[in-house]
């Protein structure tokens, strides 16, 4: 078992690149886990350690791990038909069915899905899709994104670029044109972001801007819930410059925040919405692009000859029909419903977690999204240096009381990020904060 073990480190670091890692780290110290079962709310690494895996992985473990009724549905629909085209003029039931299903429960506006493979390719497809829209309109100038500062669209070309996070754009040296980036309402009011957001199409130009980019709540840059009325001047302000509203639903989507889609937290309806992540849980890669009845309305009578975009895997069989299940566990089993109590109890504990220590700033959680800030000086909001690395040293204290979790450290801060399985107990959520309160205090002493 350990020679086993030990070979599997050294073939990570000879053959694995990791996704958004760092490739020296690799190779001085290996990978910190080597995971070979999930069940539920819980992973188990190949040295038999069990954690709570308090990020759906990467957000996007919905229904939580081990879920047979996946398995079995892929199993009877790969040896049915597990993969056939869905370009031109083929098409197949069960992207059919889930394409009907998503549109019944996106908002009202919204009933027509362009499938793909993953987050970044939905959210590249809705820029293109966008575009195409004011094209085929009469007005090919616009052509330009905004997104927001700390934002995370994805990676690949232009969803890089819609990312509000430089260190994205740095890593190959290039930032694709046409994408510009107004403040978020992070430590910000509602008003001096909607003000940032019409100096920039101002800017701009109006009549340039295809679209606005916007996660509900903004993920990997932190888990910034907006002000209750940001996304109602959001919408206002798109629609007085005609700009259309893309909302990223990646992680936000299929229950996460307590309603089946994040801006329904506001009562907004966007004009675009993007999915991936939740879709499946996770379980096979997926995602798509639902667009707006005008839209969807337009490009019928405008949009001549073949629309030139598609992914091999867009609508994929199996993947489709895997999703399907996947939304049907989470209506059957109020998963929506139990995210929005298992939050706000989540948040009770981490008010909890701040009682108890001095170094917790803001907590914060909208269904099962939140986060603990850590600082220096919880009246002041004053932040560690980054140097003392303490997000980092949080989370290995989490991991040594058996809880994954993921720090943001951006722009010097150093934030705790949550998202369990949206399947999680009350007697699970109490065993979690109480592991976090352990660790918290635990990093509190270390720093004295
Ligand atoms: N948008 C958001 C809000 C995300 O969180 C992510 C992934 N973390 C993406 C887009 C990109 O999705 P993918 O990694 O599937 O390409």
């Amino acid at each position: 078992m350990i020679l086993l073990l030990k070979n599997l480190v050294e073939l990570d670091q000879k053959h694995f690149i990791h996704p958004t890692s760092s490739i020296q780290q690799q190779q001085q110290e290996g990978p910190a886990f080597i995971f070979e079962k999930g069940d539920g709310i819980y992973l188990t690494d190949t040295k038999g350690d069990t954690y709570i895996d308090a990020m759906s992985a990467l957000w996007n473990v919905n229904i939580g791990h081990g879920r047979t009724e996946l398995a079995e549905v892929a199993k009877d629909q790969m040896e049915n038909l597990a993969f056939s085209s869905a370009f031109s003029t083929f098409s197949h039931e069960p992207a059919i069915l889930l394409a009907e299903k998503i549109a019944s429960i996106a908002p009202d506006s919204l009933n027509a899905v362009f499938f793909t493979s993953g987050g970044s390719e939905s959210n590249d497809t809705s820029f293109k899709l966008a575009r195409h829209y004011w094209k085929v309109k009469g007005e090919p100038k616009r052509r330009k994104i905004i997104s927001r500062k700390k934002a995370y669209h994805g990676v690949a070309a232009a969803s890089t670029s819609a990312t509000g996070i430089p260190q994205f754009w740095d890593m190959a040296g290039t930032f694709t044109p046409d994408f510009v980036h107004a403040e978020t309402p992070y430590e910000k009011s509602t008003a001096e972001a909607i003000d940032s957001m019409r100096q920039v199409i101002e800017q701009e130009g109006p009549e340039t801007i295809a679209a606005f980019i916007a996660e509900p709540v903004q993920g990997a840059g932190g888990v910034i819930i907006p002000p209750n009325d940001y996304f109602q001047e959001i919408r206002k302000l798109c629609d007085e410059y005609d700009i259309l509203f893309i909302a990223d639903e990646i992680i936000t989507g299929f229950g996460r925040t307590g309603e089946m889609f994040g801006v329904e937290n506001w009562e907004v309806e966007p004009d675009l919405m993007t999915f991936a992540k939740g879709v499946t849980s996770g379980y096979l890669p997926f995602g798509g692009v639902i667009v707006s009845d005008e839209i969807h309305e337009t490009l019928k009578e405008k949009s001549t000859g073949t629309l030139f975009h598609g992914f091999t895997y867009s609508g994929h069989p199996t993947a489709s029909a895997v999703a399907l299940k996947n939304i049907e566990i989470i209506e059957n089993e109020k998963l929506r419903e139990n995210a929005r109590h298992m939050g706000e109890r989540l948040l009770k504990g981490f008010q909890r977690i701040k009682a108890d220590a001095n170094i917790v700033g803001e907590v914060r959680t909208l269904g099962l999204l939140g986060a603990i800030e850590l600082v220096k000086d919880p009246a002041t909001n004053e932040r560690f240096p980054a140097d003392w690395k303490v997000a980092a040293n949080a989370i290995q204290a989490l991991y040594d009381q058996g809880v994954i979790c993921r720090p943001v450290t951006f722009d010097s801060t150093d934030i705790i990020c949550f998202a369990p399985p949206l399947i999680i107990n009350e007697a699970q959520v109490d065993t979690l904060v109480a592991r976090v309160h352990d660790a918290v205090l635990a990093v509190e002493k270390e720093i004295g």
